[in-house]
């Protein structure tokens, strides 16, 4: 998938970029390394949050691609492997 299409409908307005009537706000520095960021007009965004910097405050980002979690039994979860493994059927 293109980088395009994964911010399909987003348009440079004089209040920046703008996606589906909200104004996006550029990735921050915890979001280096994420899959989820795309390039749009010489500036990073976020494709499944318009406000990256609030998915930091409280802790690791949620949708993050590159943060390892860490699950109650102490075992980390690479994310992109568990997200596969979701795909497959849970196992
Ligand atoms: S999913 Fe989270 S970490 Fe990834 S780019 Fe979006 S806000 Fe940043």
């Amino acid at each position: 998938m293109s980088n395009e299409r994964m911010l399909e409908g987003a348009v440079k307005t004089a209040e920046g970029v703008e996606l589906k009537g909200m104004v996006l706000e550029a990735v921050v520095e915890q979001c280096d390394g994420c899959d989820r960021i795309r390039e749009f007009e010489g500036e990073k965004f976020c494709t499944s949050y318009p406000f990256p910097a609030k998915k930091w405050v409280l802790g690791d980002c949620n949708f993050a691609t590159h943060v390892a979690r860490v699950t109650a039994s102490g075992k980390k979860i690479n994310p992109l492997k568990a997200s596969k493994r979701a795909a497959r059927g849970g196992k």
